[in-house]
């Protein structure tokens, strides 16, 4: 089959690899759709602990092609949308609840091979059937799944004021889900109007334009719109710049979540007088725990909507265009590659 190969940073190229063969417990999927996103732009740089040979690719959906021995619950011809971590479930983290944080986590895209390929194959229990769902609306199932943690990470009360800053699919998906989950007023923030316009039919109460770096210039209409601060600040662009911004627009006592996935080496300086003296909380949501069922359902019931994400698509062999379209096109707002 051919894959997506990288033995370094930056050098990928389409690999003719041996089809995977599934063993006890897994299946072999044909790759459908594989969503193209920020994580992999930090993986073509070679952040976020990459494991070589790798192959990427996290937002997976295919068809089961085959089965490994043991496999009852799912049947060939099934489409699935695949959670891509699988965590121990014995280790002392994933005892303690966070799979996430698994002392031997495999996570097909980053430690193990992904979805930018013809097959791949997976433990069952990790595939979600979605026959009932169109590609495009399936394949955000993962980035969804990452969405609800978040939500489960920051428990916003009902009603608050929400500023979210960036309206990228991450962004859109978090504006769905913050809708449904209680925001009493969504504020978000971007630098395209495309998106902005989007954000807003997907439930955004207030949309604001600010610049790619926001400056103080282009902070002070969200400034207006909550003279005493929000309740909550998101942050979905890892920009640190708009991190610095989001921190200064909390309320007293209000939370900034850290959602968007910074440089590994970058720094936001914060006074610790302000955090002091404001009782601020800024904390941080990484991947997901236990979400993935419930990403699906939302999709399902549409209370997480697809139309408009899926702005390009690539085969295997444009993937470096790809890479580039993510990580440079304002235009692109999704991504995904159709092997
Ligand atoms: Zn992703
Ligand atoms: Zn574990």
């Amino acid at each position: 089959m051919r894959a997506i190969r990288y033995d370094h940073p930056f050098d990928h190229y389409v690999a003719d690899v041996p089809d995977p063969d599934p063993a006890p417990g897994e299946v072999l999927i044909a790759v459908r759709a594989t969503g193209v996103c920020g994580t992999d732009v930090h993986l073509h740089g070679g952040e976020f602990g990459p494991v070589y040979p790798l192959t990427p690719g996290h937002e997976v959906v295919g068809e089961v092609m085959a089965l490994g021995d043991g496999v009852t619950r799912l049947t060939t011809g099934q489409t699935v949308a695949v959670d891509n971590m699988v965590p121990c479930g014995s280790c002392d983290n994933c005892q303690r609840a966070q799979p996430a944080y698994c002392r031997v986590l495999r996570a097909f895209g980053v430690t193990a091979p992904g979805g930018f390929a013809q097959f791949m194959v997976t433990p069952a229990d990790r595939c979600h059937p979605v026959d009932d769902l169109d590609l495009d609306t399936a394949v955000l199932a993962e980035p969804l799944s990452c969405a609800i943690h978040g939500l489960d990470v920051l428990g916003p009360q009902s009603g608050s004021d929400v500023l979210l800053l960036g309206a990228g699919p991450t962004g859109l998906i978090l504006t769905q889900v913050l809708r449904s989950g209680g925001a009493g007023r969504l504020t978000v923030s971007a630098p395209t109007a495309f998106k902005l316009d989007l954000a807003r039919g997907y439930g955004a109460d207030e949309t604001v334009r600010t610049r790619l770096t926001p400056d103080p210039a282009s902070v002070s209409p969200l400034r207006a719109l909550a003279p005493d601060g929000y309740d909550v600040v998101i942050d979905a662009t890892g920009s640190v710049d708009a991190m610095g911004h989001g921190v200064g627009l909390l309320r007293n006592g209000g939370t900034m979540l850290v959602y968007g996935m910074a440089g590994e080496k970058q720094q936001l300086p914060i006074s610790p007088y302000d955090v002091f003296r404001r009782e601020l909380t800024i904390t941080g949501s990484f991947a997901r725990s236990y979400g993935f069922d419930r990403a699906v359902r939302m999709l399902r019931t549409g209370r997480v909507r697809a139309e408009g994400f899926v702005t390009h698509r690539f085969g295997l062999g444009d993937y470096g265009r790809a890479i580039d379209t993510v990580a440079h096109d304002s235009s692109c707002l999704k991504a995904v590659i159709e092997p």
